[in-house]
């Protein structure tokens, strides 16, 4: 096998875009693919404030390098989720990375406001990542809102969004495939979202992150053994491995044909929260009640 543009030895094939490339030409493919993307789904443009949320993983790691390399104004942001070793290690890594952008890193920290994530599983009967899903997401957009960024980033892959609409799919929850889309718009207090690598697969973030020496988290958070987004990609890579694309086209056809069927019934019926003025489904939002909780679970360990 050849590199398709210069014919030298390829550093990776992708089957489902039928392409080999070397290095450098994987490189400058994958920039202008985020470009491609970017520009197909209209996420954002050069006068947009876009702000980045970092995990010190692959991905997201990626995401801010490739922005800036293209001339994007994205700025980082990093929650530090409050997993004892795990957090301290990839705040680091977040750290150590935005220097060597010398790029302005927001930092907040969870612990300090209502104990981190393995508290707040504990006082409620969820699994740490719903929790932790629900925190964050409410995070990023309180940040972008309270420091007048128009839009947040975030590094899912093709593998995240395939898996969790797989999952979404095999439990045909129609609200959520209404909302699966790599660009929601800005709504009732929420900063628009985007996901520029929707279209890479994990393979593909990992090879540009490597290539252009981004040192990234490597082990994994220790909840995510219990996730059961792992067990969905497994599922996925084997059916990708017997039909190479499938993951791919699932994604792209359920974005051309299932996702304008659904759009009315992820449409939500959000007020302000009467305590943190964040878009809530109901009069005081799911995260001021979980840190009343945290709070008070913590005051009466404190006495
Ligand atoms: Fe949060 Fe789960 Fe990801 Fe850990 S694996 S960071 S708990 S979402
Ligand atoms: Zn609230």
């Amino acid at each position: 096998m050849k590199c398709r543009i210069c014919g030298k030895k390829p550093i990776i094939y992708m089957p489902h875009h039928r392409l080999a490339l070397c290095k450098e030409d994987f490189i400058s493919w994958f920039e202008r693919y985020t470009e491609r993307t970017i520009k197909e789904f209209k996420m954002f443009s050069k006068e947009d404030k876009i702000l980045v949320t970092v995990s010190g993983g692959k991905d997201s790691l990626a995401l801010w390098f490739v922005l800036r390399k293209l001339g994007y104004e994205a700025d980082g942001f990093y929650l530090h989720l409050g997993i004892g070793e795990y957090s301290e290690r990839s705040k680091e890594k977040v750290e150590k990375f935005a220097q060597r952008l010398k790029a302005k890193l927001i930092v907040e920290d969870l612990k300090k406001e209502m104990g981190g994530i393995p508290l707040l599983k504990d006082i409620t009967s969820r699994e740490a990542c719903s929790v932790c899903g629900l925190v964050k997401r409410y995070n990023f957009n309180k940040v972008a809102r309270d420091y007048g960024y128009t839009v947040v980033a975030t590094g899912h892959n093709l593998d995240d969004e395939a898996s969790s609409l797989l999952s979404n799919v095999i439990n045909w929850n129609i609200k959520y495939l209404g909302r699966k889309y790599p660009v929601l718009k800005e709504e009732e207090g929420f900063v628009r979202k985007v996901k520029p690598f929707c279209k890479f697969t994990e393979k593909e973030t990992a090879l540009y992150a490597l290539l252009n020496g981004i040192d990234f988290i490597e082990e994994e958070c220790p909840f995510s053994e219990d996730a059961s987004s792992i067990f969905y990609k497994e599922i996925l890579n084997r059916i990708e491995e017997k039909f190479p694309g499938t993951k791919l086209r699932f994604y792209l056809e359920y974005l051309r044909k299932v996702y304008p069927r659904f759009k009315e019934e992820g449409e939500r019926d959000l007020q302000p929260c009467k305590v943190c003025g964040q878009p809530s489904p109901s009069e005081i939002c799911p995260v001021c009640r979980l840190r009343e909780k945290a709070v008070n679970y913590l005051h009466g360990h404190e006495a």
